[in-house]
């Protein structure tokens, strides 16, 4: 019997044998959740000038010794309009939010401090004492032309776009999303909106992994449903060799009808593991298969709760690390245990739990890896360590955040 593996050999077996696929440039509109491949490099300054953070008056603070004293407003500078000129002794000039501060003006005094007089405005009466340099962005101060504003690799927020943006960036270099083929398993499995005849299920995983690996950046190649046959496991199996990753579910348990591991033997293939001490998800076959070994293969168990919970284990820190990401495990987080525990047996457990607002992660009193909609529903994964003692409600235990 080959022996269990733990979670962190295992992950660390998966992807020190990836790396960067390759570079390719998007348009921004396109960027989001991409990693990026290259520092980002600001093109422009912003601001770009010596900006009003206010709407009101730019004058010259050594003008207005005491208050209430009359200024004669010059002109005006707007958003998108700069004022050329330059403002000279007892002079103002109404200013807006994000318009250029003219030459000669070193104070912004806001309208609220100030009351409109003459005709047509062209006085203003300063009603509270300014302050030197008051509400002005200085040139440059959030970025300046040359700046790197986002360091390589990191995966895009919107808020990055939003920076990239501002930077003046429309194309941007990211990671290839890594072509993941997706292949369900099992004589009984029938793609959602099928007929469902008597036997059947409903695949939960091809749909549910293939949305994952979506949203970890990757591209997910539908394979369909292979049953458990050696033949049709085989051709599912070539038609994945020029991709740059297979995921398979099913089959990779104990019983006659588990075919994956057969049907992937040949001189081509390489096993790195088949077996991880955790729970769910014990049966998890992983190697490599084709010309040179190429293709990564990842067989996920067929208990769809397994199979997602790989997925956030084994398979997204596979994704990232193909988008030039370390790879690393996903982030725990302390959260305060909402129910006891019993003591861990020799597995790393990974409980659904509910989690509040106030951070205290419920397991779900059923843990069973066939259950589909405790999964969907659970906001965390606690993880229980192997041999952890047991634990009262109330204990920090380490939980996963689930998307
Ligand atoms: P297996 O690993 O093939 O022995 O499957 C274990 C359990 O997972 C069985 O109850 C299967 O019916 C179920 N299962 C396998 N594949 C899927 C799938 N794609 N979606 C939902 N359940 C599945
Ligand atoms: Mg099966």
């Amino acid at each position: 019997m080959p022996p269990l593996i733990p979670v962190a050999d295992a992950r660390r077996m998966i992807v020190d044998g990836l790396g960067l696929l390759d570079i390719e440039h998007v348009p921004l509109s396109k960027a989001l959740h991409r990693v990026l491949a290259a520092d980002a490099v600001a093109a422009v300054s912003h601001p770009p000038a010596d900006v009003s953070a206010m709407d009101g008056y730019a004058i010259r603070f050594e003008d207005v010794p005491t208050v209430p004293l009359t200024l004669e407003v010059v002109g005006e500078s707007g958003a998108g309009h700069p004022w050329s000129g330059t403002l000279g002794i007892g002079q103002a000039l109404r200013i807006f939010t994000g318009a250029h501060v003219p030459a000669g003006a070193n104070t912004i005094v806001m309208q609220e401090n100030t009351k409109a007089h003459g005709t047509n405005g062209n006085q203003v009466v300063i009603v509270e004492m300014p302050q030197p340099a008051r509400h002005i962005r200085r040139m440059g101060q959030d970025f300046r032309k040359g700046d790197v504003g986002l360091q390589a690799p990191r995966r895009l927020t919107a808020r990055d776009i939003g920076l990239l943006a501002a930077m003046n960036i429309a194309r941007v270099p990211v990671a290839r999303r890594p072509r993941i083929g997706v292949l369900s398993t099992g004589d009984e499995i029938v793609m959602p909106g099928e007929s469902v005849g008597h036997g059947q299920i409903v695949s939960a995983n091809g749909p549910g992994l293939s949305a994952f690996i979506e949203q970890q950046g990757g591209e997910a190649i539908h394979l369909g449903v292979a049953r458990d046959e050696l033949e049709a496991l085989r051709a599912a199996i070539a038609r994945a060799e020029p991709l740059d990753m297979l995921v398979t579910s099913g089959g990779v348990s104990v019983g006659e009808h588990d075919l994956m591991r057969k049907a992937l033997q040949s001189d081509d293939f390489r096993l790195a593991f088949h077996k991880i001490a955790m729970r769910p998800g014990k049966p998890l076959l992983f190697g490599r298969v084709g010309k040179n070994q190429k293709l990564p293969v990842m067989g996920l168990p067929g208990n769809p709760a397994s199979a997602m919970v790989c997925a956030v284990l084994f398979l997204g820190p596979a994704l990232a690390r193909m988008q030039g990401l370390t790879g690393d495990a996903p982030r725990t987080i302390p959260a305060r245990l909402g129910a006891d525990l019993k003591e861990n047996d020799s597995r790393e457990d990974y409980l659904r739990a509910a989690l509040s607002a106030d951070f205290v992660a419920t397991p779900f009193s059923k843990q069973d890896s066939g259950m589909i909609s405790s999964f969907a529903r659970a906001d965390c994964l606690i993880v229980r360590p192997p041999n952890a003692p047991a634990i009262l409600a109330g204990a920090s235990v380490p939980v996963i955040l689930l998307q």
